[in-house]
């Protein structure tokens, strides 16, 4: 497929400041040298614990942070820097879903102001006035349009992110980069808004990044899955490939902790508890930054750094001593297995 996104070596460093002239005495490493493609139609997950840098990804690629360093390119224009009016359009074409639809709508708005806020912001003309608009939104997210009038206390959590995915939609984004959409959300009602994000990509022709802090809730909905630790990509392949033939120990291990619906591999897997905590970001180990909490670390893991390498057509893992590497077969069917 056509590239809709690239990052090219993206950092995000916070620095850190202390005393009275506010010196710089350290920074936070959260984002450290990521670079991805994202093609048009397709949902790429960037999955993690806490502190692995995906909510920053989130917000340079929706460009609500400047970057530290690193290049960003949409629909082949490098967009890293632009600023002010140049702005604009990339703010229509590139939309955030947030994770947590309680906050994100004002309680004293109407459900019709929310929701119409972007056509005002952007100065966006609806043919047949800002309430059809909403009205058919609404519609397009399963929502009563009816309903416009109400305000956000009158919706339940489910309805809420809708209402936010609504917003979401009234500028015909092309992206959207979806911060843990359905984690503040009951279990019962996840699978009913991931679902509709499905169902809005095919509808609309939209290109997801998902944001994810576990690999259960992104299984059905990527093409392609990114882990991430302390602000790098450990792993990134193809969905089937990551969760069948995991290269790398850490994802190893955040799929041991996954239920495993397919009886096939029941009982295959063996829980891996990781130890210890994630290290700090101001802080992150030298080397192979998983060395602290992976039990294949060898001596080299501690001073070497490894690469994120190609170690199977599209699969790129970051390990000296990668798992499943040579467990790829191709029949003569052509499917790997
Ligand atoms: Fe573990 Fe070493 Fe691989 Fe890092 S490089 S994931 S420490 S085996």
């Amino acid at each position: 497929g056509e590239e809709l996104l690239s990052v090219t070596d993206l950092q995000k460093h916070f620095p850190i400041r202390r005393g009275l002239i506010q010196r710089q005495v350290g920074a936070v490493q959260a984002v450290d040298g990521l670079s991805f493609s994202v093609t048009r139609g397709e949902t790429l997950s960037l999955v993690g614990e806490s502190g692995c840098g995906k909510t920053t990804t989130g917000r340079l690629l929706t460009r609500l942070l400047e970057p530290t360093a690193g290049k960003i390119v949409f629909e082949g224009r490098d967009v890293t820097h632009l600023s002010g009016a140049k702005m604009r359009p990339l703010r229509r074409d590139i939309q955030m879903i947030f994770q947590d639809p309680y906050s994100s709508l004002n309680p004293r708005h109407t459900v019709g102001t929310i929701v119409g806020a972007p056509f005002k912001l952007q100065n966006v003309q609806t043919p047949n006035g800002v309430k059809k608009a909403v009205q058919d939104l609404l519609e397009l997210v399963g929502l009563n349009p009816e309903h416009y009038n109400r305000y956000p206390h009158e919706f339940s959590g489910g309805q809420r992110q809708r209402i936010g995915i609504a917003r979401t939609l009234a500028l015909k984004p092309k992206l959207i980069v979806a911060d843990e959409p359905v984690s503040a959300l009951d279990v019962s009602i996840q699978a009913q808004v991931i679902n509709l994000l499905e169902d809005l990509q095919n509808e609309l022709d939209l290109t997801y990044v998902m944001i994810a802090h576990d690999l259960s809730v992104v299984r059905h909905v990527s093409d392609r899955v990114a882990v991430m630790y302390l602000g790098k990509i450990m792993e990134i392949a193809d969905r089937n490939a990551l969760y069948e033939r995991p290269m790398h120990p850490y994802t190893v291990a955040l799929l041991s902790a996954v239920p495993i619906p397919d009886t096939a591999r029941k009982g295959k897997r063996e829980r891996i508890r990781l130890q210890g905590d994630v290290p700090s970001p101001i802080n992150p180990p030298k080397g192979c930054r998983f060395h602290t909490r992976c039990w294949k670390a060898q001596d080299i893991c501690k001073t070497e750094e490894p690469p994120l390498a190609e170690l199977a057509p599209g699969h790129q893992a970051a390990c000296h001593f990668p798992e499943n590497k040579d467990k790829l077969t191709i029949d003569v069917t052509g499917t790997a297995s």
